[in-house]
C-alpha cells in the first residue's frame, strides 16, 4: 500500500512518502533504545508534565489537527475535534493517575516469610504500535499515554493512508518535551513489521487493526518470545428486548452504526430486536438511518462523510449485494452512489440468513443487519454466535434481565441502555478473535511494565523451607 494522503471525500492524492530504508529503520529502532534508557531514570512527575504539555498542545491545536485527520481518512470535522480533545483528555488522565497506577504494591510479608515484600511495576523498552486509520489520533494516543508514562518508548507504524497525522503525533510528544526518540513514527509499510518486531532492541507491540493482521503479528511475536496486545475487529450485538425505551433505542442505535462514518470497531454492527418489538423499532431505526445527512466531511451539517477508501467502500457494498442475492431485504440504503468520493448511504438490511456474509463477517461501513429473535435466550445465541467478542450493547429497563445480559454477553464489554464507548478509566479489550490484553485504565498501563516481584528477606539459612521451588 503506497504511504499517501488522499481525501477520500474527493479521491484526490494530496501527499506521498517515500518508505523509510533499512537503514533508517536501525537508526529509529537505535534511538528509541537509547531514550528508553533516559525515559526509565526520570521520575514519574516529570513524566506526567510533559504528557500534560502533550495535552495542551493538543487542545491549542485542535481545529487544525482535526482538518489533518478529516482530509486523510474522511470523518467528520466535528467528530475530528472531538477525538482530538478526548485524547488531551487521556493524557492528562495517565498524568494524574499514573503515580497510583505505578506505585510499589506492598504483599503480606509474613505470609510469603520475607521480611518486606511488593511488586514493583516497571517499563520494558520500546513498543512498536501498529495502528489503524479509523481514530488517527485516538488509536495512537491509548497506547501511547500510558506506555510513555510508564517509561517505555513508542516506535509507530501507523495504517499507510494517514501518514501526515502520523508525523504530527512524533511532532507533538517531541514538543511537548520528551527526550529525542521517545516517540518515533516509522513511515513503513507493514512488510517492514517482522524486521522491526524482530529486532531484539524492540521488547514487545501492540496492534490495532484486522484479523488477518493480528494474526501475522501474532506469529512473530510467538517466534520471537514478545508480549503482544492485540485489538481486532468486532460484529457488536445491541439487543432490544420488549421492556426498552424503544425511541432512545433507536436513536442510540443509529449513532452506534453510523458514528465515524460506520468505521469503528466497537460500532454496533447486528441488531437483534425481540419479535414483541421487532416492528416497531425496526420502522423507527430505518426512518433515522435514512434521514441521516450524508456529504462534505468538512460541514456543519454532515451526519456522515465518505468512507476512508474506496477498497473499504467496494467491501461493504459486496457485503450487501451479497445478502440481496439471497434474498435479504434492504429497509433503506443500499446503493451506491455515483460521483467523487467514497459515499455510502445508511443501510439496514434484514431477513438475514448464516449462509450471507453480513451474518458472520464484520461489515465496516454505515450498514446495520437487524435480526428477528423469539425469547433472551435466542437472543444471546444469536449475540454470541460470532467468532468476534469485543463489545456488546442490550437494552431492556427489566433489573434481573440487565443481570443476566451482563454476565451472558461473551465480549470484552457490556453496555446496558448506553452505547458502546471507550473512557480512559475503564479497560478496552476483546475476547475470541477481537483480540486480547487491555488497553486503558490501570490494566492498559501494566500490559507493558514488567511486574516484578521483590522479596526482601533477613538472610537466614532455612528461609522460605516448605515451599515450593521451581
Ligand atoms: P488493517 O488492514 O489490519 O490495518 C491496521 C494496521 O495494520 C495498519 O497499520 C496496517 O498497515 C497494518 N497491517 C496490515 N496488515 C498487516 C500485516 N500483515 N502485518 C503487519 N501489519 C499489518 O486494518 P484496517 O482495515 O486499517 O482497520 C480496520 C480494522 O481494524 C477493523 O477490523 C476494525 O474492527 C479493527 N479495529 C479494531 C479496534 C479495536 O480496538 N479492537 C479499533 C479500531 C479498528 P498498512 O496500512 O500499511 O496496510
Amino acid at each position: 500500500m503506497p504511504i499517501a494522503t488522499t481525501n477520500p471525500a474527493t479521491g484526490q492524492v494530496l501527499k506521498t512518502y517515500e518508505a523509510m530504508s533499512d537503514e533508517q529503520i536501525d537508526a529509529a529502532i537505535e534511538r528509541a533504545d537509547l531514550a528508553f534508557r533516559q525515559l526509565r531514570e526520570t521520575t514519574i512527575a516529570q513524566r506526567a508534565r510533559w504528557l500534560t504539555a502533550a495535552a495542551d498542545l493538543l487542545d491549542a491545536e485542535r481545529d487544525e489537527t482535526a482538518r489533518l485527520m478529516t482530509t486523510e481518512m474522511g470523518k467528520t470535522y466535528a467528530a475530528a475535534k472531538a477525538e482530538v480533545t478526548k485524547c488531551a483528555t487521556a493524557c492528562r488522565f495517565y498524568a494524574d493517575n499514573a503515580p497510583g497506577m505505578l506505585a510499589d504494591e506492598p504483599a503480606d510479608a509474613a505470609a510469603v516469610k520475607a521480611k518486606r515484600a511488593y511488586v514493583r511495576y516497571q517499563p520494558i523498552g520500546p513498543v512498536l504500535a501498529v495502528m489503524p486509520w479509523n481514530f488517527p489520533l485516538w488509536q495512537v494516543m491509548r497506547f501511547a499515554a500510558p506506555a510513555l508514562m510508564a517509561g517505555n518508548t513508542g516506535l509507530l507504524k501507523h495504517a499507510s493512508n494517514v501518514p501526515q497525522t502520523a508525523l504530527y503525533l512524533e511532532d507533538l510528544f517531541r514538543r511537548a518535551g520528551f527526550p529525542e526518540g521517545a516517540f518515533t513514527t516509522l513511515l513503513v509499510g507493514s512488510d517492514a513489521v517482522d524486521r522491526i518486531l524482530s529486532d531484539p532492541r524492540v521488547r514487545a507491540a501492540t496492534l490495532t487493526g484486522s484479523e488477518p493482521a493480528g494474526r501475522s503479528i501474532a506469529q512473530i511475536a510467538g517466534r520471537e518470545i514478545k508480549k503482544t496486545v492485540l485489538e481486532l475487529g468486532g460484529s457488536d450485538p445491541f439487543v432490544v428486548m420488549p421492556s426498552a425505551d424503544l425511541d432512545t433505542a433507536a436513536e442510540v442505535a443509529t449513532t452506534a452504526r453510523c458514528q465515524n462514518n460506520g468505521q469503528s470497531c466497537i460500532a454496533a454492527k447486528r441488531f437483534i430486536v425481540h419479535t414483541d418489538v421487532f416492528d416497531a423499532f425496526a420502522e423507527k431505526f430505518a426512518a433515522r438511518m435514512a434521514a441521516l445527512r450524508v456529504g462534505d466531511p468538512m460541514d456543519d451539517g454532515t451526519d456522515v462523510g465518505p468512507l476512508a477508501s474506496e477498497r473499504g467502500r467496494d467491501e461493504v457494498h459486496a457485503q450487501v449485494t451479497d445478502a440481496v442475492d439471497q434474498g435479504a431485504t434492504v429497509l433503506c440504503g443500499g446503493e451506491k452512489p455515483a460521483g467523487d468520493g467514497w459515499y455510502y448511504p445508511p443501510t439496514v438490511v434484514t431477513d438475514l440468513r448464516p449462509e450471507m456474509r453480513m451474518w458472520s463477517e464484520e461489515v465496516f461501513g454505515p450498514v446495520a443487519g437487524l435480526y428477528r429473535v423469539g425469547s433472551y435466550d435466542e437472543a444471546i445465541e444469536v449475540a454470541n454466535g460470532t467468532s468476534f467478542g469485543l463489545g456488546s450493547n442490550a437494552w431492556t429497563n427489566d433489573p434481573a434481565e440487565q443481570e443476566r445480559f451482563a454476565v451472558d454477553l461473551d465480549a470484552g464489554n457490556v453496555f446496558i441502555n448506553g452505547m458502546t464507548t471507550s473512557y480512559p478509566e475503564l479497560p478496552f479489550g476483546g475476547v475470541k478473535n477481537s483480540g486480547y490484553g487491555r488497553e486503558l485504565s490501570a490494566a492498559g498501563m501494566r500490559e507493558f511494565c514488567n511486574t516484578k516481584t521483590v522479596w526482601i528477606g533477613e538472610g537466614e539459612a532455612g528461609a522460605g523451607a516448605g515451599a515450593h521451588s521451581e
